[in-house]
């Protein structure tokens, strides 16, 4: 989900916490069979419709992310609505405080967003191990509570990452759709990373809009790109880092397609193309 920081999109805020609500009572609901129905954008290019299933020739790329490393922090996880006292535990942002960690948000379904990164997530490292790159991801499973958002920048960094990324799905109002990334302003800790963050989050938006064919979000950002000083996660980041919202699962359209297993291969497909576009 997207943090509400006031401004224009104050009006998403009820839904955003309403998500959050609902989210506490029926997270980790299985995507719902008819969503598996939802067509690709284009015909022929989608493989393997389980985080275990094949590699795509195309996206495998050969060998040509060998020696890099790469971290992927999968927004959330499934014990955090039980656990709301651990999650609300203060950690330092970099400019200031905020929640350990937070729920997410889900679709009308009961598709959680912390189920959806984390099959994105498996995904994406799977294909990014089979071209070479030495993959780490921020929690072990989604069962657990946090890891709290600056342990998840702490991964990255004690890693050495040649990039990083965030993956969630956004909670926003049911009119708007659309993906978009979040990068980061500099806020100190993080400056050095903000131009090459830029330069990630182009190519992994560039990646992404052609690969899946989601639009830019139609409810903000400029060209499905923002910029934030408020994540921790980007806050304290010292690798370059960007956040994906890869759609808005209150959405129906985008919900139908986050909830399709095949669709969700085609969203790591093309996460993983624009990790080689950055790091060629
Ligand atoms: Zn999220």
């Amino acid at each position: 989900m997207r943090i509400q920081r006031g401004g224009p999109a104050a009006a998403g805020l009820a839904l955003c916490l309403g998500a959050l609500a609902a989210c506490g009572g029926s997270s980790g609901g299985k995507a719902s069979p008819a969503g598996d129905t939802a067509a690709p954008p284009t015909a022929g290019a989608t493989t393997g419709t389980s985080a275990g299933g094949p590699v795509s020739p195309e996206s495998s790329g050969g060998r040509s992310l060998a020696g890099k490393v790469i971290v992927i922090d999968p927004g959330h996880n499934g014990g955090n609505a039980s656990h709301p006292r651990e999650i609300a535990k203060q950690v330092y942002v970099g400019n200031g405080t905020k929640e350990c960690d937070t729920t997410g948000t889900d679709t009308a379904s009961g598709y959680s967003e912390h189920a959806f990164t984390w099959d994105v997530s498996n995904r994406l490292a799977k294909i990014l191990r089979s071209q070479g790159a030495k993959v780490t991801l921020t929690r072990k499973n989604d069962t657990g509570v946090g890891p709290c958002v600056n342990q998840r920048a702490a991964v990255g960094n004690e890693a050495h990452a040649d990039a990083a990324i965030s993956i969630h799905g956004d909670g926003a109002a049911a009119s708007g759709h659309g993906f978009h990334i979040i990068e980061p302003l500099a806020v100190g800790k993080n400056a050095k990373i903000v131009a090459p963050s830029a330069k990630l989050g182009t190519a992994l938006r560039d990646a992404y809009h052609s690969g899946t064919g989601i639009a830019y979000s139609t409810y903000l950002g400029t060209k499905a790109i923002d910029r934030r000083s408020d994540l921790g996660g980007l806050n304290m980041s010292t690798v370059p880092k960007v956040f994906i919202e890869c759609g808005n699962m209150r959405n129906k359209g985008d919900a139908a397609k986050m909830t399709s297993a095949s669709f969700r291969q085609r969203m790591a497909e093309s996460l993983a193309k624009g990790f080689q576009n950055y790091l060629k």
